[in-house]
């Protein structure tokens, strides 16, 4: 009896995992007529100086629009277009509508925005990324130092020396390099310092119970001390209360994104929440 439930669970376990497989591929075939019917969409989460509430800067985060299942979450899509490659050209393809908008920006006085761009391990190790990004961000006749890339420490421990040769010929550019969700991988203080990296953001696992969590905090602080150390900036992710942000602004970070300040919003809606920041940033942090 027992073995007969096992087999029909086993059969039922791998009926999952087909029906997962199907739908992974249909998801892919999907994102490439996505990627080539131009249905990708970006959004901008603003980023704030703590000390002044102003926004100073943006993330781009992928948005795509499943003509029948609706919204599908970058969590869902980018491993797959990862898997399939596919994250190259839709990679490439965020990078240059990104400089587009900055271009936009900064035509319409818009100035001083600086925008940070994902980048995989997949597209970050692909053939001539930077000569890629060097000829996009020309074509656009933006300065490089207009925009960011945002890796996770995944990056940085396969292959360090190469990683390295590939910043560094990006910071030739003008371009800054930042570490997302920082503290979850395992750089430590003597790695990081090899690699020409100019942000340390805090994975927002650490920013959640601020409040409560006596280690969470320690962590944070840590994380502040150590990219002082090293001349880095620091941003915090997922910034949602009032108080995370006041804790997270005495302990020197000086940069913070999060809900609290506003979710990732498309164009139109980001330009009218610069407006009302750059009127009473400071205002409002203080409120
Ligand atoms: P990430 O780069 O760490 O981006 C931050 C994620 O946290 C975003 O999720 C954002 O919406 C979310 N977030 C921001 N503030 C808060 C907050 O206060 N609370 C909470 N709970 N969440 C917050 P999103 O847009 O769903 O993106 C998820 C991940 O997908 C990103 O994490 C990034 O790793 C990846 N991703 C998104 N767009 C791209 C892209 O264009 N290229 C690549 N390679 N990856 C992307
Ligand atoms: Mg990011
Ligand atoms: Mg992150
Ligand atoms: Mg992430």
């Amino acid at each position: 009896k027992a073995k007969e439930m096992g087999k029909r669970q086993l059969v039922l376990f791998s009926e999952d995992i087909e029906t997962d497989k199907l739908e992974r591929s249909q998801l892919e075939l999907a994102l490439h007529a996505a990627l080539a019917r131009k249905e990708l969409r970006v959004h901008y989460q603003p980023k704030i100086e703590l000390g002044s509430g102003r926004i100073v800067g943006a993330e781009a985060l992928m948005r795509w629009n499943h003509p029948d299942k609706g919204p599908i979450g970058p969590d869902r899509f980018i491993p797959i277009a990862e898997e399939s490659r596919l994250i190259i050209p839709m990679g490439r393809w965020i990078i240059d509508e990104t400089c587009r908008q900055i271009r936009e920006w900064s035509d319409a006085g818009m100035r001083g925005i600086k925008v940070a761009v994902n980048i995989s391990a997949v597209q970050f190790r692909s053939p001539d990324l930077a000569g890629d990004i060097e000829r996009i961000v020309a074509s656009h006749g933006i300065s490089p130092d207009q925009l960011e890339l945002e890796v996770t420490e995944s990056v940085l421990m396969e292959d360090p020396a190469g990683v390295a040769a590939i910043m560094a010929r990006l910071r030739l550019i003008g371009l800054t390099i930042a570490i997302d969700d920082f503290g979850t991988g395992y750089s430590s203080l003597a790695y990081l310092k090899t690699f020409p990296v100019s942000v340390l953001k805090i994975d927002r696992t650490f920013v959640r119970d601020l409040e409560t969590d006596t280690n969470d905090k320690g962590i944070a602080e840590a994380i502040v001390s150590m990219a002082a150390v090293l001349g880095m900036r620091v941003v915090a992710e997922g910034v949602e209360t009032a108080a995370q942000a006041g804790i997270l602004q005495a302990m020197g970070c000086g940069l913070a994104q999060g809900y609290f300040f506003g979710k990732p919003m498309d164009k139109t809606l980001f330009e009218d929440h610069w407006r009302d920041r750059q009127a009473d940033g400071a205002l409002a942090i203080a409120g």
